[in-house]
Order: C-alpha cells, then structure tokens, then sequence
C-alpha cells in the first residue's frame, strides 16, 4: 500500500463535517475556529463559504495548506448583482447601509444551488461524503440539502444560552411584554421567568420580535429550521451560564452542546493574529508596544466588525475621553463615513500624535482576540458583540459595556448583572430605535462621560478589585472548558459521538435493507 493509499484508507475512517457560516464576521470567526477545532478531535472539515469571505481568511487558508489540515475551503457564488447589490458585498459589514441586512438574509437560500452542484462532483480524494452538516442557524435552506444526503443537520448558535431564552421568552410573551411596558414611566419591564431581576426595553422588543410582516416570517422560517434540526451548537460554556444552559436544553427537545469559548483554540499567535482577517497594523510593533506596557495598565477599545464610525463626532468625543483618561489604550477604529465630519481622518492622525507613546490608533482590523490576551491589556470598552464578550471572558479582562444594536443590549445585561465582571457605559437602547436614529445619532456619551468610565473600569478600589478578580476566575473556567476534558472540550466531543453514532446507524438500516 502507497503512503497516499495510508492516507486516503486513514480519511475514509474519519467522519466529515461540512460548515456552512454565516457572511458576517462575527458569525464566520467562530466557526473557522470550530473548523480547526474539529480537525483537532480528527474529523475532515469543509468550510463552504463566498469568494470574497474566503479571501479574507487567506492568511488561514493558506497556512491550514501549508501544515496539510485536512479543511478544504470550498467556494459557494453568491450572486449578489442579481438582488440589487454591488459586486463584492457578501458579508454583512461590506452593505453599505443597515436597510440592506434583511434583503441580503432573505437572499441567502441562493447558496443551495452552488452547494448542492458542489456535493454532486465526485470526490478524487477519497474523502468520505459528509457525516454532519453543521449550519449557522440563519441559512434555513440547509434543511434540505441535510436531508438530500441523509445525515444529521446541526446548528450553530453564535450567542449565549442567556440571549437565546430572552429571545424566545421575548418572542412568547411579546404581547404581556408590550403591555406592561407601557404602563411603566420608563418603558422597560423585566422578562419573567428567569433568576436575575433582567428588564427588556422596546429596543429588545422590536429587534427580537419584528412586526414587520416579511422579517417576521423571515424568522419564523429559521424557527422552524432550527426545531427540525438535530442538535444546537453553542460558542458559550457551561460554567459561565449553567442555569441558562440548563433551561434552553428544557426547551429544546434536542442535543445542546456548549464548544466555547472558540477562541480559545489552540494555535501559533502569528497565525491567531489573522483571525478574521489579515491585521491592519504591524503586529510586531503592536506586541512590542504591548510589551512595553505595565501588566493589566491598557485599555483596548473596539466595536466590533459592522459598526462603522458614522457618528464622528461620537468619536471625537471618544478619543477627548481617551485622551484625557491618562491611561495607556488601543482604540480600533473602522472606516469613518459621516460626512458630517469630512476631516475625521485628520482629526485622528493629529490626535494620534498628541498620544503617542500612551495610546495606538488601529485603523481597521484588530488582532482583537490576541490583544485582549496580553498580559498588558486590563480592560476593554466593547459594543457587547458576543464575541467580544466571550473573548473578553476567555482573557479574564473587565468590560465597560457600550451597547449599539440587536443583541448587544441583551449581552450588557449579562456582562453586568448576571456575570458582574463589567460595567455600563450608560446607553440608552431607545437611541437607536430605527435605522435612521441610529445612523445619525448624535453624541450619547461625552469625552467627560468616556473619562470616568474608564476610570471606573481601571480604577483602584475594592468594588473594582472584585470585578476583576471575578473577571479573573470567569478565564480560569473559561480556559479549563476548552481544556482536554473540560466542559466544552467535551460538549465538542459529545458532537462527534452523535455523528459518529448516527453514521453508524444509518449504515446498519443500510446494509440490513
Ligand atoms: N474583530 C477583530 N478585529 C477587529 C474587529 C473585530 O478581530 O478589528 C473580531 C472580534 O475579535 C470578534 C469579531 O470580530 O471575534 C466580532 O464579533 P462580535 O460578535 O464581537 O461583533 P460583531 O462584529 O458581530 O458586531
């Protein structure tokens, strides 16, 4: 037997997972970490996904190539001309206005065909047909296409356990919720049901539970995909929200397995620093400024991958804040789009020069997860993206919570009244209501308003020892989760058991007809 004999006889025993993620970063981050992770439990991995969202993870690509993992990264075209979008817009912070999010979701079933034609050429490499087809839980179509191949449909849940019981108990007692909100002066109520005192806003409302007849029979339709599937993937871990795992698992009549914190996977930090994407800045100068820098002193400030710099002036007011905290930072700025303020760009390189040596400037991508993981870095001003807090998490680092849309709200009340290791900036949700106040927001929170959080969140004191000391303890579960045996170490093995048994079943029924 030829050694290429050995490997084909080897891959054909291994049970093979096709991922399908969503186009949005922090949708597609995770599960490339889940893609590597499963090939370290020896499974096959492919990773279906658009030309241009391949392109961005090229630095992982080519290195998953270059050390033979066996991920093969397959490319789905994603015929975004045709619903009215300009070429090259296939992720969620490519549109280039909010109004866009729905249309693109409701085009996302274009992707059957290219799959399905895809799954139809016969395989050279001997690898075996797929065994499990792991979904974001938004691309409802993969019902089909699971089924077409007789094998088990898993879904992958970017959020928390916590944030997926408040929106189906938002959606269940949309009504109640409704009417008690307003009867109350400040339009909130809390959300019954659950063992920490948390309030709803309308904002959680609307953006859950749309009444808009196309989103909600949008969601209804991933609704039903997701009770037909087979189990329920989720980036938490069990000791972070053990109530809340426990009771989304009541009401699922399904397998539900927490694999996080992804980002926790282990790998070389050159090759994690292109998580996402390839960084905007010299990594080597960014560790080298972080290493200059006293233990637990830097702030890092990011808001995630949509959130785009339209409120400028918002950022002036942020780098003011910054600027007059006297604290070492790193602030990660997108794109600024407001043409309101046509010289943002130079205000920033002045600014830049006033903080040199105390504070860096990324304009554009972020090696996020690595930075939030260096000994330097004490705390992180986030928008509540759930990966952003899970990484934070993940790295023991304490949060200032800054709120901008959907879910974020949700994330912040866990951050700060379940979990107790953050502190809120102090954000109205009913700011951002609609599209429109939220693109044009006017300042929410002032350069003085910015000062004081950071202080409170890098500040001495007891309650502040507490909460880091908690964020602290929050790492160490996190870490030892991913570790072999830990919690999620095991809910990701517990997946290939399912698989593994449900193979060996379907090839039983099989051979017996
Ligand atoms: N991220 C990054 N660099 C950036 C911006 C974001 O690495 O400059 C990563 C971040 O670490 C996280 C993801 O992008 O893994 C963003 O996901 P999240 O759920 O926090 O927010 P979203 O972008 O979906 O709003």
């Amino acid at each position: 037997m030829s050694s290429e004999d050995v490997e084909c006889s080897s891959k054909t025993k291994r049970l093979h997972f096709l991922l399908i993620p969503m186009m949005e970063q922090g949708h597609m981050i995770p599960m490339v970490d889940l893609a590597r992770l499963l090939v370290a439990h020896d499974a096959l991995v492919t990773f279906a996904t658009t030309p241009v969202n391949l392109n961005r993870i090229r630095p992982i690509i080519d290195q998953a190539a270059a050390t033979s993992l066996p991920i093969r990264f397959v490319e789905l075209r994603f015929p975004v001309v045709d619903i009215g979008l300009s070429e090259g817009c296939e992720s969620i912070d490519l549109l280039p206005s909010v109004d866009l999010i729905f249309p693109f979701l409701n085009a996302l079933s274009l992707l059957r065909d290219p799959l399905e034609a895809y799954l139809r050429i016969p395989d050279k490499a001997g690898w075996p047909k797929p065994a499990c087809l792991i979904s974001d839980n938004v691309h409802h179509w993969t019902v089909d296409v699971a089924r077409s191949l007789n094998i088990p449909r898993l879904i992958f849940h970017g959020p928390s356990c916590f944030f997926l019981l408040c929106d189906l108990l938002v959606n269940r007692h949309r009504a109640e919720l409704e009417a008690a909100m307003a009867a109350t002066s400040d339009g909130f109520t809390r959300l019954q049901g659950l063992p920490h005192p948390i309030r709803v806003s309308k904002h959680d409302v609307i953006t859950l539970s749309p009444s808009d007849p196309d989103k909600s029979k949008f969601m209804e339709t991933i609704r039903v995909a997701e009770e037909s599937a087979d189990g329920v993937l989720v980036n938490s871990f069990m000791e972070l929200e053990p109530w809340y795992f426990e009771r989304y698992r009541e009401e699922q009549s399904k397998p539900v397995w927490p694999v996080g914190p992804l980002s926790l996977y282990k790998e070389e930090l050159d090759v994690k620093a292109t998580r996402g994407k390839a960084s905007s800045i010299d990594n080597k100068i960014l560790f080298q400024w972080l290493d200059r820098q006293e233990v637990g002193s830097v702030v890092l400030v990011s808001f995630g991958s949509i959130i785009r710099n339209t409120m400028a002036q918002l950022y002036i007011e942020l780098g003011h804040g910054l600027e007059a905290s006297g604290r070492p930072f790193i602030w990660v700025v997108k794109k600024v789009v407001d043409k309101k303020v046509p010289r943002a760009e130079e205000w920033i390189t002045k600014f830049e020069k006033r903080v040199e040596g105390r504070g860096m400037v990324i304009r554009g991508w972020a090696p996020q997860a690595v930075i939030l993981g260096h000994v330097a870095v004490g705390g992180f001003v986030t928008h509540c993206g759930w990966n952003s807090i899970l990484e934070a998490v993940a790295t023991g680092v304490v949060m200032a919570t800054w709120p901008h849309f959907y879910d974020q709200f949700l994330n912040e009340r866990l951050v700060v009244e379940v979990l107790k290791s953050g502190v809120a900036v102090g954000i109205e949700p009913t700011d951002y209501l609609d599209v429109e106040k939220f693109n044009e927001a006017e300042v929410k929170v002032r350069r003085e308003e910015v000062e004081r959080v950071v202080d409170n969140l890098m500040g001495g004191g007891e309650a502040r020892e507490e909460r880091r000391k908690r964020a602290r303890e929050l790492g160490k579960q996190a870490r030892a989760a991913m570790e072999e045996g830990g919690s999620s170490w095991k809910g990701l093995q517990d997946v290939i058991n399912y698989v593994s048994e449900h193979q060996r079943k379907y090839q039983e029924a099989n051979i017996s007809c």
